[in-house]
């Protein structure tokens, strides 16, 4: 089961998974668990902690029929693409870019809102595969803002430590509003800074 913001687990630096638990079936229980969560959401991506387990592994998928609520621009302005299944364990930031891009993010722990945040364009992260491979994973737009979003959970942040807050609304109310719009539009009607 999701936990939700408030439960301690979402607010603690997660273990490493030790070297002996790779490719182990209590771990890819949990790695199956996650992915079923995930989808069972539905959302783009999980992180362990959202399980209430301490651990530093994280789940992220998307897929063209859960954008298919997205107009074409939307998802150009997202820069919102195909994400295959990916389970990392253990995952690092190695290196990210300098430019920084803004949208509507929201969190399966804190359901029901969303808000603007801003994250790195690019990044790159490596890790391990459930079965203890080395992975490195280079991911732009999108995915990049799915997995700096996780890797935030596995620290014990969460995106309403990042946003802007004066752009936190229910999800009903943001469809409402900032659907089709661009983000100068909905920075403008804000009042945000540019
Ligand atoms: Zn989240």
């Amino acid at each position: 089961m999701i936990v939700h913001a408030g439960h301690p687990a979402l607010r603690k630096p997660a273990a490493l998974v030790a070297p002996d638990e790779l490719g182990g079936s209590k771990l890819l229980a949990l790695v199956d668990e996650m992915i079923a969560a995930m989808r069972a959401a539905p959302g783009v991506g999980l992180a362990a902690p959202q399980l209430g387990i301490s651990l530093r592994v994280l789940v992220m998928e998307d897929t063209a029929d859960r954008m298919a609520h997205l107009t074409d621009e939307e998802r150009k302005e997202r820069a919102r693409t195909d994400v295959p299944l990916t389970a990392i364990v253990n995952p690092v930031l190695e290196a990210s870019s300098p430019e920084r891009g803004t949208f509507f993010e929201g969190c399966l722990s804190v359901p029901g809102y969303s808000a603007l945040v801003p994250r790195w364009r690019e990044v790159v992260v490596s890790g391990l595969t459930p079965q203890g491979a080395p992975m490195r994973l280079r991911a732009s737009g999108w995915p990049a803002r799915i997995l700096q979003h996780e890797l935030d959970h596995l620290d014990g942040a969460l995106y309403i430590d990042r946003m802007i807050a004066r752009s936190f609304a229910t999800v009903e109310e943001a469809r409402k509003r900032w659907s089709g719009r661009s983000f100068e539009e909905i920075a403008a009607e804000l009042g945000l800074p540019d």
